[in-house]
């Protein structure tokens, strides 16, 4: 067939191929191999991780349905086999859309927390605190980190790599978003010291640049050196726009989102602490 297609067709063909799609156009794309066969898996300001096993390839979130059916492609020119495990981080829509193009007759895992669907996705595999499985030639550790940022926020862990994938409760030299969304930030700490806890080497952020696991543990001291200033401008009595001049977390100067969020970050701890009842009554 392919050679009774006229000149005409196969430039058309060409120029299709050669426009992507306005959503393609627009994201920034990158495929990056941060340990031997673990993959991170760029659209904009998100990633997700995609790891290949003698078996097949093991994805974590989706992302959106773009993003979904363009992860799809690259897996396709990693291995020759298919997607045997779609891993949800939780279900929050910027992270956990649009998995449908990657669940057909893949394993899907949540959190127990997750809602019965994830945009359409019904997840096969359910747990509780941990999971661990192995597929292929490497090892999956999936370690529940308690109720903070969303009720179903899992760590990852690949062997024999050693990295962790981690979305949303911290990220290598980045301030936490925005006004931490309303979450109760004690909690939110506490799911960084699980972080802490698990044994890991590469820290593989669902946003931001990949780190160390050290990087975890600076995240809950900013946390906590956070909450403290702010508690103690809150209970002198100080009003947030106060706060938002005197706090100026100067170690921290250098992380991502410094000057666009540490506004947001004193609004949303001092919020916290103020319905949370710590601030001390005069
Ligand atoms: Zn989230």
């Amino acid at each position: 067939m392919k050679k009774l297609l006229s000149s005409v067709a196969v430039a058309t063909l060409l120029l299709m191929q050669a426009q992507p799609t306005l959503a393609q156009a627009d994201a920034k794309r990158s495929v990056t191999e941060i340990a031997p066969d673990v993959y991170r898996l760029q659209n904009n300001f998100h990633y997700s991780m995609v790891v290949i096993t003698g078996e097949g390839a093991v994805v974590t979130d989706p992302i959106n349905a773009d993003a979904a059916a363009w992860i799809k492609t690259e897996v396709a020119k990693l291995t020759d086999k298919p997607v045997t495990h779609l891993i949800y981080s939780h279900s929050h829509g910027d992270h956990a859309s649009g998995g449908a193009v990657l669940a057909d007759n893949a394993t899907v895992i949540t959190q127990t927390n997750a809602p019965d669907q994830i945009d359409g996705v019904k997840p096969t595999l359910r747990f509780d605190e941990s999971h661990e499985f192995v597929h292929g030639d490497k090892t999956f550790e999936l370690t529940w980190l308690g109720p903070g940022h969303g009720e179903d926020l899992i760590a990852v862990v690949v062997r024999p790599a050693n990295v962790a994938f981690i979305t949303d409760a911290a990220s290598p030299k980045r301030l936490p978003w925005r006004n931490m969304g309303g979450a109760n930030i004690d909690n939110w700490t506490n799911q960084i010291r699980k972080i802490e806890s698990l044994d890991f080497d590469i820290f593989a952020p669902a946003h931001g640049n990949v780190g160390v696991k050290a990087d975890a543990t600076d995240a809950r001291v900013y946390m906590e050196q956070l909450k403290a200033e702010v508690l103690e401008g809150l209970t002198a009595g100080k009003s947030v726009d106060d706060l938002k001049k005197e706090v100026t977390m100067n170690d921290y100067k250098d992380w991502g989102n410094y000057e666009n969020w540490l506004g947001l970050n004193i609004e949303g701890m001092a919020s916290f602490l103020m319905f949370s009842g710590q601030v001390p009554a005069k």
